[in-house]
């Protein structure tokens, strides 16, 4: 098989030896792609940057059939995405993006949607705005990428129209109105303005989703929703998820 070119953003890069990488990213075109790129020049950091985790690159590869590994035989930034890097919050955020498309695609298996997003969501973070509502845009658009999306138009069993509180439980798939609510998957009281939220970014364009506001009642209540039904889905704690929260604690985010 010939050489094989896809814009992909990095996810993850190991260093192999002095002037060797393993590089983890996700394309457009291909999916997951991970291979080793050989004989980086020095001197270091001018190439190195090139394929910093959350760069946008063009890269081109060859597919080894009997190795997990790629070769990747040239990897170029076409968006290092500085403006995103100077802030603390905005790095964790995007690195817990990262983490969780790594941790649930598997290699050579695209979905352009799933960059798309990431990409969206990426540069939506270095622009000026709230790093907090990104992270909803991408866990809701993430979410739906994945098949996964809450139901939150409509109770989960009995479809009903839900006016007022709701109640979300992550193993249902969405909420129940007050008359299904079982005391054995009880789930969380959501409010309705955290239900409409949620439906109008799932039915948003991405540079539009990043307009839609939200109130700190409902961003609060959002967060406990989409964490538990995250770690549901995803089924493992997400590391940088402990990071956010140990910042935003020490009240850095
Ligand atoms: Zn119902």
């Amino acid at each position: 098989m010939g050489v094989l070119e896809a814009e992909g953003i990095v996810l993850r890069k190991y260093y192999l030896r002095e002037t060797s990488y393993i590089l983890v990213l996700y394309t457009r075109e291909f999916g997951k792609v991970r291979g080793v790129l050989k004989g980086v020049r020095k001197p270091f950091p001018q190439f190195a940057a090139n394929f910093e985790m959350l760069s946008l690159c063009r890269v081109l590869f060859y597919k080894k059939k009997k190795s997990v590994l790629d070769l990747i035989t040239h990897c170029e930034a076409k968006d290092y995405h500085r403006a995103l890097r100077s802030s603390l919050e905005k790095l964790v955020y995007a690195s817990y993006f990262v983490e969780l498309v790594d941790s649930v695609t598997q290699d050579h298996d695209p979905n352009p949607l799933i960059f798309d997003i990431l990409r969206g969501s990426l540069d939506m973070l270095g622009r000026a705005g709230g790093a907090k509502r990104v992270r909803r845009v991408f866990e809701i658009k993430f979410l739906g990428a994945l098949g996964f999306s809450p139901q939150v138009d409509r109770c989960v069993k009995c479809s009903s129209d839900v006016e007022g509180k709701s109640f979300f439980s992550a193993a249902s798939g969405g909420i129940m109105c007050g008359g299904c609510r079982d005391d054995k998957n009880g789930g969380m009281p959501v409010s309705l303005g955290t239900a409409k939220f949620i439906s109008k970014i799932q039915r948003s364009e991405m540079d539009r989703a990043e307009h839609i506001k939200l109130s700190r009642e409902v961003g609060l209540e959002i967060e406990k929703m989409l964490d538990s039904f995250i770690r549901y889905h995803i089924g493992r704690p997400v590391r940088s998820l402990k990071l956010l929260g140990d910042l935003s604690r020490s009240g850095m985010a």
